[in-house]
């Protein structure tokens, strides 16, 4: 046993779960040793931890929900049990916002902590989850250094232009700005680009994160120049149970004639909407491509129209279009969505190959035709290896 070798934990602290994944450090390169995930805190907790190929190590289930407390010490028990062999040197956390002090990735100390704080009631879903993981370590284990990383970091390098509402200016300061959020999963994209596609790398990309939450990013020589998210994760392509767009008058409207609470609203936009909303059956896309319910169908053509116009937009503020990258839940394994979002942008010199399309490769594989005048990729992503590169880069350098 050696007790010196390396290890990094990587946190993704949600409202009802908690994932983790842990990996050790090689040459300096983290490499994954096993992962899983607490699911339905509030409910039945239901622990589950697999290897880096997949199989199933440990299962648990419990019939009283859990505090977050208790889900991020089960997992720190496990951890230390199962990698007996490695010695934990940081966690690296999942953290939505970062706002402009934070443009990378930053080890976590009282500042830092003040600054999430401040941003906390921007993504009420996510950050306070976030930084309770990280307050709760910080008792539990004060000599365990934390990293946080963000997932509006990655879009700091937008232009002026492309971060401004068309509010007064005295609200910018006030964070009322365009963040951008999926960071860890754009960052994760543009470091496959060079040996995948280098004209891609170095050209226009709009690559499309479409999980249950989803946005696009428009890559200019590997950088974010456009999102569609804005100040918050509602903001762009309808989601699993998020609207994405919609005219701001729709909340004012529905509080003043409908007496709706502010709490009744964020409901509603960010629960109750997207493809649950309007199909009425599901927030999950394989369920609503098996239905032949109306709603469903609705749910699904909506979903494919918003994603063509926010293209459109996407390409107007990146002047161009190279190349589509689709990832996450939806854009890795949904060829039906691939097929209907690449047809919608034909007029955009956009050809895909059916059956590369429909092929079950589960590496990074380009679908679109030779002719095509875009080039179309299927790119898996892996944020939390984007988590362990910058807290291990962090650890290694003291900050
Ligand atoms: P998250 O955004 O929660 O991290 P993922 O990126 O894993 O999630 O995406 C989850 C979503 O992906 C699910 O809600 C589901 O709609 C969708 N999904 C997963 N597998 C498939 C599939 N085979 N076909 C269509 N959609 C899928």
């Amino acid at each position: 046993m050696n007790q010196n070798l390396p290890a990094l934990l990587c946190l993704n602290a949600g409202s009802s779960s908690v994932k983790f994944s842990l990996y050790k450090a090689v040459n300096g390169s983290p490499e994954l040793l096993f992962g899983g995930q607490i699911e339905g805190l509030l409910t039945q907790p239901h622990f589950k931890a697999i290897d880096a190929d997949g199989n199933t190590l440990n299962e648990r289930q419990w019939e009283q929900p859990q505090r977050r407390a208790e889900a991020v010490e089960i997992i720190l028990d496990y951890v230390k049990t199962e990698a007996k062999d490695y010695q934990l040197a940081a966690v690296g956390h999942r953290v939505v916002l970062g706002g402009t002090e934070y443009p990378h990735s930053v080890l976590v100390d009282d500042a830092v902590l003040e600054v999430l704080d401040h941003y906390a009631p921007i993504v009420p879903s996510h950050q306070p989850a976030e930084i309770e993981a990280i307050r709760l370590l910080r008792s539990s284990h004060p000599d365990l250094k934390q990293v946080a990383c963000f997932d509006s970091a990655f879009h700091r390098t937008k232009s002026e232009i492309a971060d401004l509402y068309a509010l007064p200016l005295s609200y910018r300061d006030k964070g009322i700005r365009r963040w951008g959020f999926h960071g860890l999963s754009y960052d994760y994209i543009s470091t496959q680009l060079p040996q995948l596609s280098p004209r891609l790398a170095i050209g226009k990309t709009v690559v499309m994160h479409l999980g249950s939450g989803a946005s696009l990013c428009g890559l200019v020589n590997s950088q974010s120049a456009y999102t569609s998210m804005g100040f918050s994760p509602l903001d762009g392509l309808m989601m699993g149970t998020r609207c994405g767009s919609l005219d701001p008058m729709i909340p004012l409207y529905l509080m003043d004639q409908y007496k709706m609470a502010p709490a009744a609203i964020e409901k509603l936009l960010i629960k109750e909407s997207g493809l649950l909303g309007v199909s009425g059956i599901s927030n999950d896309m394989r369920d609503l491509e098996s239905s032949v319910d109306s709603g469903a169908q609705l749910a699904v053509e909506l979903f494919i129209y918003m994603l063509a116009q926010q293209t459109g937009t996407a390409m107007a503020s990146i002047q161009g279009l190279d190349g589509i990258v689709f990832t996450a839940g939806i854009g890795e394994r949904s060829p039906m969505i691939r097929a209907k979002a690449c047809a919608a942008l034909a007029w955009a010199g956009v050809e895909i190959d059916p059956a590369l399309n429909g092929s079950k490769i589960h590496e990074a594989h380009r679908i679109s035709t030779e002719q095509s005048r875009v080039e179309v990729w299927v790119i898996p992503t892996d944020e939390e290896a984007v988590i362990a590169r910058d807290t291990w880069k962090l650890c290694a350098t003291g900050g």
